[in-house]
């Protein structure tokens, strides 16, 4: 018996599973793996959902994915790797200490927001994990509660990235519909800072017109090329001095890699992500591969792969698929993902849907609005209860 050892219950590590039962039964050998997926928590988390109202529904339950495609579910946090001895240390919600042995491992722990150090950075939100983004919303549906003040139903986002992007063209909306209650709809303020000069520093200048145009329709406030310095529950201070009374101040900028992969002894990246080779193998440590946030990949020639879930879903399908191709003498398959597209939401100004690396703008407004709204609700989601079908959608490694 092979053992499997994935750890992470994201995107990249539930398609790695399906990915890994797929390619074993094809080759004969389903009888012959034991697939686990380790994992800190019960559900897959929807985190491209986490900026949008109510976050808390925004799982689905690993077990009904996982369960029907006899994956073994492990629940507990990953504490240490040793990739010499092929093993594992896990900590499970009870205290319990586990160790687990691999004969492939995976990695696929994702990446976390680098939060900020600044005084009262302590009490700044964030829509990283569905916690944090839960108790955004439950902070912003009390506000109400709070006594009158000037910055009650002001928001500041940290970050004009895509993440900060999404979430302040959605705040105002979301802020109204809880301040109407009082009658206080008109005190709304979303003011979206940023230590570049411009909005979406990493979208590049192509989409930033129409991007402009629908923050400026949204009446978003910028504040560019600076940073907040400090903040307390009634306010926040720029870098420039300038103070803005807000009850809400969201941080969005900066990501990294999971710290897991610091114990995996290969090269990484600026953002901790480990270098894997075309079949997403960590390059120079037999029998472990990344997949996801973890990883970085070649994506299409001269682009390495994005921290986003367009890249960690197949990247989780290729790995899945070449762990039991290794372990059962079939053809690896190399990374090979769809061409590279961007689909921003932008409130109720729309979406802006973009293809290329250069991110040439090919739907705006409603109609790329229907497309994100099917992105997000739809072809993110795994199937559940439904092996067939997700060991079918394993086994596509394209959308085309
Ligand atoms: C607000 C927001 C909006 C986004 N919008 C988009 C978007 O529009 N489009 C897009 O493509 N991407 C978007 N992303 C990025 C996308 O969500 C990530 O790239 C994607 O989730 C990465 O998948 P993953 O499986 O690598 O990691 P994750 O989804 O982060 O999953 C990591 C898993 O590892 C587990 N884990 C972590 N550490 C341990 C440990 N020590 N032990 C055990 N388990 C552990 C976690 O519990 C989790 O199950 C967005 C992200 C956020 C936060």
């Amino acid at each position: 018996m092979k053992d499997v050892l994935i750890i992470g219950g994201g995107f990249a590590g539930v398609w790695t599973a399906a990915g890994a039962v797929r390619a074993a039964r094809e080759a004969g050998a389903g009888d012959d793996v034991r697939v686990t997926l380790v994992s800190a928590g019960d559900d897959l988390v929807i985190r491209p959902r986490l900026y949008e109202d109510a976050p808390d529904g925004m799982r689905v339950p690993l077990d009904r994915v996982l369960g029907p495609i006899g994956v073994r579910r492990v629940t507990a946090t990953v504490t240490g790797i040793d990739t010499g001895a092929h093993t594992v240390r896990a900590l499970r919600p009870t205290g319990e200490e586990l160790a687990l042995s691999y004969d492939k491992l995976v990695l696929a722990t994702g990446s976390q927001l680098v939060r900020p150090g600044f005084p009262g950075a302590q009490d700044v939100f964030d829509v990283d994990t569905l916690p944090a983004a839960a108790a955004l919303d439950s902070h912003l549906r009390r506000l109400p509660e709070r006594k009158p003040s000037p910055g009650r139903y002001t928001a500041v986002v940290v970050g004009a990235g895509f993440t900060g992007l999404e979430l302040a063209t959605a705040l105002g909306e979301r802020l109204r519909g809880i301040a109407d209650r009082e009658g206080a709809a008109e005190d709304v303020r979303v003011v979206l800072v940023d230590l570049a000069e411009v909005v979406g520093p990493e979208l590049g200048a192509v989409p930033r017109p129409a991007i402009l145009d629908a923050i400026g329709e949204l009446k978003i406030e910028q504040r560019l090329g600076r940073t907040v310095t400090s903040a307390t529950s009634a306010d926040v201070t720029l870098s420039d001095g300038e103070v803005i009374p807000a009850a809400t101040v969201v941080w969005t900028a900066g990501m990294a890699a999971s710290p897991l992969t610091a114990q995996i002894p290969a090269e990484r990246d600026r953002l901790g992500r480990l270098a894997v080779d075309e079949y997403l193998q960590v390059v120079g440590v037999p029998d472990v591969y990344a997949a996801g946030d973890t990883a970085l990949a070649t994506a299409e020639a001269g682009h390495a792969t994005t921290q986003s879930c367009q890249h960690a879903l197949p990247m989780g399908k290729f790995a899945g698929h070449n762990v039991a191709a290794e372990l059962f003498g079939r053809a690896l398959l190399p990374f090979t993902p769809d061409p590279y597209v961007t689909c921003l939401d932008l409130g109720p100004a729309g979406a802006l849907y973009t293809e290329g690396w250069d991110r040439r703008i090919a739907l705006t407004g409603q109609e790329a609005k229907s497309l994100k709204q099917q992105i997000n609700a739809v072809w993110i989601y795994p199937p559940v209860d439904d092996a067939e079908q997700l060991l079918d959608q394993a086994g596509r490694f394209s959308n085309g």
